[in-house]
């Protein structure tokens, strides 16, 4: 069930209040009441559909339309569903249907689990079951053989073959002691066989053991068996339990869809079951960095989902630059350890309150994930992001292969889209052909060195106005001035740090 709809039937109370406070008015002949039962009933005829529960609509309009000497009647049986509904009060929230057609049987095995409490529902015939098994969620049917209208294991067959209650645990109920009974209830898909008369120390065991196992069915039901994270369908619900409470409380929430780069050919170059071994220590290093709150899933493959519930997209991708950041300090070892392997990822990340569903949001963070990947993989964006890098492209000339992987790698996180040369003529023979937003250019390089490049660039057709930060380590107030007098725009000391070239790089590109 939903949280909104627990929410709807949390409220339903009070309106049964009133509808009963009406009902008994009715029937002492005040017919003043008749007014308010059809107006209360008119409020959750349009309700009730609205949160799922298109049996309320049905009924409450019966009661609404229907004439003078049907009316009681009508609001009887609106008040009777209502009260089926409303949330349990139970300390274990689990609810129990009994199929029985002996009042005593029924009357007894209910007192039983209610004192352990359970919710318990009672049905006399396989035909009431089903109807109540179309408004109701419960957790475990206890199912009598002999039933009025249908033999009870043609019921069992009925429930294990419709999806909507084949997953729900049956434990026949039976007079019958025969081992030959017992085996086909088995074989229809019984979880539990008790045999009456009933002992209530052993049917409160068996009844919490098969509760307790098909709980754990579920548990394990949503979750991916490689990595242990929840798998897409339980993220699902996560996500939609998570949203309803960020609407409510009108908090953010961020979905991210992650990926991991190059993934094939790591199966390609060791086999896939270190393949499998990379997945894991990844989704590790991943989670070690995510809140107790944040919602991971492994959605399929190498791609993954994350929900950052009370975050916005920028907050969130610092998140995941810490990830990414620890993956490439901490590589992952392979072949008994012989080897390094370092594993890199691009995302997309969304603020879901843009959105009005899960497959919306989804679908915009998946194209920001293809547009990281084109950016050039190891790479986060978010929308914001993304607006930067369609407008920017820069132009990277520097010969340190570690330095350059340093831009490239803080300049990409942040969107920009990184065109580098290790030398300084394939960089002039690149300005001269196209466009850049920014150029930054170290100063010895193979090839040309950079204060030549500053001065050639400005004389090409594309980039004569484009602005230009010199990278360099020497310091010294004439190479600086050099620089700036040939047309440089900016130019950064180094050793440099991230923010203070972002920073610049922000400034000269406004
Ligand atoms: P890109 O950077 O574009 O995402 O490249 P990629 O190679 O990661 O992308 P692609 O989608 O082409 O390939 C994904 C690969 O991930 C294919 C498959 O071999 C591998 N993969 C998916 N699931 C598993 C898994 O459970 N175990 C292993 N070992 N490999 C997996
Ligand atoms: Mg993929
Ligand atoms: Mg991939």
């Amino acid at each position: 069930m939903k949280p909104y709809q627990k929410e709807y039937l949390r409220k339903l109370g009070s309106r049964i209040e009133a509808l009963q406070i009406a009902g008994n008015s009715l029937s002492e002949g005040i017919v003043e009441a008749a007014a308010s039962a059809r107006r209360i009933a008119h409020t959750l005829r349009g309700s009730g559909g609205t949160y799922g529960f298109p049996e309320i609509s049905r009924l409450a309009e019966a009661v609404e339309e229907a004439s003078a000497d049907k009316l009681e009647f009508e609001l009887t049986e609106l008040i009777k569903y209502l009260r089926s509904l409303a949330l349990p009060q139970t300390k274990t929230g689990y609810t129990i249907l009994v199929i029985d057609d002996s009042e005593e049987v029924r009357l007894i095995v209910g007192a039983i689990l209610e004192r352990q409490g359970y919710h318990v529902l009672k049905a006399d015939t396989a035909g009431q079951a089903r109807t109540m098994l179309k408004d109701v969620q419960v957790s475990l049917i206890l199912l009598d053989l002999v039933l009025p209208d249908t033999d009870g294991r043609n019921f069992l067959i009925e429930l294990k073959e419709d999806v909507a209650t084949s997953s729900i645990p049956v434990i026949v109920l039976s007079a019958k002691s025969s081992p030959q009974i017992k085996a086909e209830c088995y074989a229809l898909g019984a979880e539990n066989y008790f045999e009456k008369p009933i002992d209530p120390g052993l049917l409160t065991t068996k009844v919490a053991a098969t509760i307790q196992v098909d709980q754990k069915r579920h548990k394990d039901m949503q979750k991916d068996g490689l990595t242990g994270l929840i798998n897409r369908a339980a993220f699902r619900e996560f996500y939609e339990e998570a949203l309803t409470e960020s609407r409510n409380q009108k908090t953010p929430a961020c979905l991210a869809i992650i990926d991991l780069d190059k993934f094939k050919s790591v199966n390609d170059q060791y086999g896939h079951l270190t393949g499998d071994a990379v997945l894991k220590y990844v989704t590790r290093a991943i989670a070690k960095i995510l809140g107790e709150h944040d919602v991971f899933s492994r959605w399929g493959g190498e791609e993954f989902t994350i929900l950052f519930p009370q975050m916005d997209s920028a907050a969130a991708k610092r998140t995941l630059d810490l990830a990414q950041d620890y993956l490439q300090a901490h590589p992952c070892e392979v072949d008994s350890g012989k080897q390094l392997l370092s594993v890199s990822f691009s995302a997309g990340l969304v603020d879901v309150e843009a959105f009005s569903s899960f497959d919306e949001s989804f679908g915009a963070a998946d194209k920001l994930l293809y547009s990281a990947k084109e950016a050039g993989r190891k790479c986060i964006l978010t929308a914001r992001d993304k607006i930067e890098a369609k407008q920017k492209s820069i132009l990277l000339a520097e010969d340190d292969e570690l330095t350059a992987e340093f831009i490239i790698h803080r300049l990409n996180r942040s969107g920009f889209r990184i065109t580098h040369f290790p030398q300084g003529d394939e960089a002039y023979q690149a300005a001269s052909n196209e466009t850049f937003d920014l150029v930054i250019t170290d100063v010895k390089m193979p090839g040309m060195d950079g204060f030549e490049l500053v001065q050639r660039v400005r004389q090409t057709k594309f980039n004569q106005m484009t602005p230009i930060i010199i990278l360099t380590s020497m310091g010294r107030e004439s190479d600086i001035s050099r620089g700036l007098g040939l047309g440089a725009n900016d130019y950064i000391l180094k050793p440099f740090s991230p923010t203070e070239l972002l920073a610049r790089v922000r400034r000269l590109l406004k």
